[in-house]
């Protein structure tokens, strides 16, 4: 037990009144911070009890200290609180009795009265009563300390067995995702355990908890749904090493972590005499009052209108309203906004609202990319008009914008709000009203961040979170706080800050030049010394594509590993059974018929699904992910490479077949097809790129559709820029007319270039044209006039790229290490996943649809179709 270090005496007057809160978790710190913020006449001496030896820290942010090894970096605010005066805050101080009658507690072997008291205990991990779960190396996951402990010990399991280690996590919800995560990172194989049919039951359902089990699985993390662990053995040493199921089953576990649920901690407030919930949980009205006047109950020990609030946002709400009765004020907790968004092994899943459609009459609308790995819910009302609720897995982009829309009318199609990144239907985001509730976790509405920037003079997003506190917790509406900010900056006149999120005061392109001009290569080198913070989901997959574009490494090099996005984690797109798909680079669309032999041999010897793609290539679908190596050896010695379908970098360049066949044709556009696919292959940048060559203005290539369109002309070849297809299709502009093969070379590799520093993230050709100021003549002087005098340098980083490039698949294929990850996640891997089902169609097989499916696996004899058969 230590006094903290930060405590400053401060000499109470005897007028001053005492309160002492008890716990010093996050919502206690947010009592605290809020109650001397608003009490100008000092009239409260706080003393804070806390039984860990930290300050309040960022419990939620928890599984970082894996990454970042520093717990410190984890506490709440600066510290300066704990030096305010009047404030004590007392470390490693269990406060083991409350004397209601004498008012006093107990705590360091003395007692202190107070005025008021407030319990902020929180919540303790629960351990289901399962035989060996007190064996050594068993763990929960609540603190900083039983993460450090749990960290310890895998890495000493793992020296002594001189293996890896096998990780078993018990629980499938929101706590047993973050524990395996933590567990994956350390190196352990991960086995999670869920008594559930899927996952996170709690916020998803099973169509989401199927999506997310399979992205998890894509990681490397197994599941087990519908088990329940009924014992834990020791192995000679007395240390856990095996886990049994009731049905018989068993696996081997070296490590085995808890994520069973938590149970308020009100030990104290029974023993008191305290009025507690039959399910626990100190109960208290919505002022937070318990049944004794002087002692109100926070966060999550508290038990309000009959429940339990197990998340931070209602614990901060709670927190405020007692700083108000402290100093007098009448605020209520009315109840909170449970909504969660999460990214848990860097999978993104959101819930909120009715997203179980509980409400009579309700419709849902459901979209699911199958390749992105995305599952997407709207639940809206009977009449379609007013948002109930959603879930999100795999892409919660669009969280920020629903969230503070439900109970509204969306105004315009449902199916619009759930477009992928980076495209929003209109009404949303900085249109929204006034009353909107955008950061729910500190019950920040529209309304009050303009105020922000109107009335209380902030002009910048820190300002703006520091004056309103919006964005300051789970950080989910950071986003769009942001775009508010900006929309009412601009309004004002007042310059808006450019910087790519709160974590860097940069651009994506002044964050380009940085890297490109230092000897950086790592995110976390990058963020020590150019950045704040731990970065976001904003600046970690930017920074990836930077450091993949100007250092060259591997997609799958170390640290740079974990900021990739799902799909480049395994260099092949998920699919919607959790299998993947493998496409192989086919340059300008030109193959061999000994090519083909070799393709349809794998997808005969592995029985793929195949089907010829838009750019003019072959998708191969239905890989499992330890398949892909074996599948990738084939296609590597047959001649191909990586098509890298699964990345923002170059994808095809498409052609017609021009002279060479066409009578029509004046060039030859498959040869120079070819020619540029082998030359960007492996160009990562903001967004995807394409490219088209047709061999006369017939335009066969349909090259206009192309972020570069390339159309031959008696003379040479007409350069067209900045065409895509998708939501909003856009015709490529004339760029240059009548080039040669070499000019028409050089325009491309200096546009290019120019597009991948300069652009924004996500921002496709043709937007980045329309934001560069002078637009398509400025880009154009910039390319072929070199009107910024940077050509030779632009021409040099594309040289740079078209020396260093190597492809991917065979690069993995000679590393062993790269290899190991593509592991089955069932436990034996030449078994079939009892999940998959497929049914034949037109002479292949296809996932079966979820009415096919219940019958297949129920193993029904009646047939599900008369021409279906199962396949697997
Ligand atoms: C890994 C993890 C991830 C999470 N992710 C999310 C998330 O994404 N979103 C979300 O909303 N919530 C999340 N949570 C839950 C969130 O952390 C809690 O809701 C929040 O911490 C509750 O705050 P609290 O102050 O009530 O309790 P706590 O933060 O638990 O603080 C209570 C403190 O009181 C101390 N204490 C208890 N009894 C005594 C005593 N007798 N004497 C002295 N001290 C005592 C405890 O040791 C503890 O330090 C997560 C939790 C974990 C563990
Ligand atoms: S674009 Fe011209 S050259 Fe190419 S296939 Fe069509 S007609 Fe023939």
């Amino acid at each position: 037990m230590t006094i903290d270090q930060h405590v400053t005496d401060s000499p109470a007057t005897p007028r001053r009144k005492k309160l002492a809160v008890v716990g010093a978790g996050m919502v206690a710190h947010r009592l605290v911070e809020a109650l001397v913020e608003r009490d100008a006449d000092q009239t409260w001496d706080i003393e804070v009890f806390g039984d860990e030896t930290r300050p309040p820290y960022d419990r939620v942010a928890l599984t970082s200290f894996f990454n970042d090894r520093d717990p410190d970096d984890l506490l709440l605010g600066d510290g300066s609180l704990w030096k305010r005066p009047g404030v004590r805050l007392y470390r490693g101080s269990v406060v083991s009795r409350i004397d209601r009658e004498a008012k006093v507690l107990h705590a360091r072997n003395t007692t202190f009265e107070y005025d008021r008291l407030v319990l902020a205990t929180g919540s303790y991990a629960t351990v289901p009563p399962v035989e060996g779960s007190d064996l050594p190396g068993c763990f929960v996951y609540r603190t900083v300390d039983d993460v450090a402990e749990l960290r310890q010990w895998v890495l000493d399991r793992e020296a002594a067995l001189g293996r890896k280690v096998k990780g078993a996590v018990v629980g499938g919800g929101l706590l047993g995702l973050e524990a395996a995560g933590a567990l994956t990172a350390l190196g352990a194989d991960t086995t999670v355990v869920e008594f559930a049919e899927w996952l996170m039951p709690l916020q998803v359902d099973r169509a989401g908890g199927g999506a997310l089990r399979r992205i998890i699985e894509q990681l490397g993390v197994s599941v087990r749904t519908s088990t329940a662990t009924s014992k834990l053995k020791a192995g000679r040493d007395g240390k856990v090493t095996r886990m049994q199921f009731a049905d018989g089953e068993r696996i081997a576990a070296d490590v085995v972590v808890f994520a069973t649920g938590v149970r308020p901690r009100d030990e104290l407030a029974r023993e008191s005499g305290l009025a507690v919930g039959e399910r626990g949980g100190v109960v208290a009205d919505p002022g937070c009052l318990t049944s004794d006047e002087s002692i109100f109950a926070i966060g999550e020990v508290a038990q309000i209108a009959g429940r339990v609030w197990g998340l931070v946002g209602p614990g901060y709400t709670m927190a405020e309203v007692v700083a108000d009765r402290l100093l007098g004020g009448t605020a209520t907790f009315e109840g909170a906004d449970l909504s969660t968004k999460l990214k848990l092994l860097g999978v993104d899943v959101a819930s909120f609202g009715d997203a179980f459609a509980a409400t009579n009459g309700s419709l849902e609308v459901v979209y699911a990319d199958p390749t992105a790995g995305v599952y997407k819910k709207l639940v809206m009302s009977d009449d379609a008009q007013t948002l109930l609720g959603g879930m999100l897995v795999g892409d919660a982009s669009a969280y920020t914008n629903l969230r503070p829309m439900v109970g509204r009318a969306l105004g315009s199609d449902p199916t619009g709000w759930l477009l992928p990144e980076g495209m929003e239907p209109p009404g949303a985001g900085a249109a929204l009203p006034d009353d909107v509730n955008v950061c729910s976790c500190n019950n920040v509405t529209a309304g009050q961040i303009r105020c922000a920037v109107t009335d209380e003079g902030c002009t910048d997003l820190a300002g703006v979170k520091a004056c309103t506190k919006a964005g300051t917790s789970c950080g989910s509406c950071v986003s769009l706080v942001k775009k508010l900010v900006d929309v009412q900056l601009a309004e004002a006149g007042i310059e808006v800050s450019t910087a790519l999120c709160e974590h860097f005061a940069f651009t994506r392109a002044q964050l380009f030049d940085i890297v490109r001009i230092s000897e950086i290569s790592t995110f976390s080198e990058l963020i020590e010394q150019h950045g704040t913070g731990r970065g976001c989901d904003i600046c970690r997959p930017v920074a990836a594509s930077i450091l993949s574009t100007l250092r060259h490494g591997h997609v799958l090099d170390g640290e740079n590993a974990a900021l990739q996005d799902t799909n480049d984690h395994v260099m092949a797109n998920l699919q919607k059974d959790g299998t993947y798909s493998v496409v192989p680079r086919i340059p300008g669309g030109e193959v061999t018929p000994e090519g083909l032999v070799a393709i349809g041999q794998v997808a005969v010897d592995y029985g793929l699904y195949t089907k010829i793609t838009g750019g003019q290539r072959i998708d191969l679908f239905g890989a499992r992910i330890e398949q892909l190596p074996a599948i990738w050896r084939r296609l590597v010695d047959a001649g191909f490479e990586s098509g890298q379908a699964y990345g923002k970098s170059l994808r095809t360049v498409k052609s017609c077949v021009g002279q060479s066949w066409c009578r029509y044709g004046v060039q030859d556009s498959t040869t120079l097809a070819i020619d540029l696919e082998n030359r960007y292959r492996g160009l990562r940048s903001p967004h995807k790129i394409k490219l088209g060559v047709s061999g006369c203005a017939r335009e066969c290539a349909e090259a206009r559709g192309k972020d570069v369109g390339i159309i031959a002309t008696d003379q040479g070849w007409n350069m067209y820029v900045g065409g895509n297809g998708g939501f909003t299709p856009r015709h490529a502009q004339l760029f240059a007319e009548d080039l040669t093969t070499d000019e028409l070379v050089q325009a491309i590799d200096r546009f290019l270039m120019y597009y991948v520093r300069t652009a924004d993230r996500l921002q496709r050709t043709a937007p980045w044209l329309e934001s560069v100021e002078g637009g398509l003549d400025a880009v154009r002087a910039v390319v072929l006039d070199d009107s910024l005098g940077i050509g030779a340098d632009l021409d040099a980083a594309m040289a740079s790229h078209v020396d260093t490039y190597e492809d991917e698949w065979a690069a993995t294929l000679a590393d062993e290490a790269k290899l190991a990850q593509f592991v089955s996640f069932v436990n034996a891997p030449d078994t079939p996943d009892p999940d998959l089902a497929y049914v034949e169609e037109r002479g292949q097989r296809r996932p079966a649809d979820e009415a096919e499916r219940a019958v297949l696996i129920a193993g029904a004899s009646i047939p599900v179709r008369p021409t279906t058969e199962v396949t697997a």
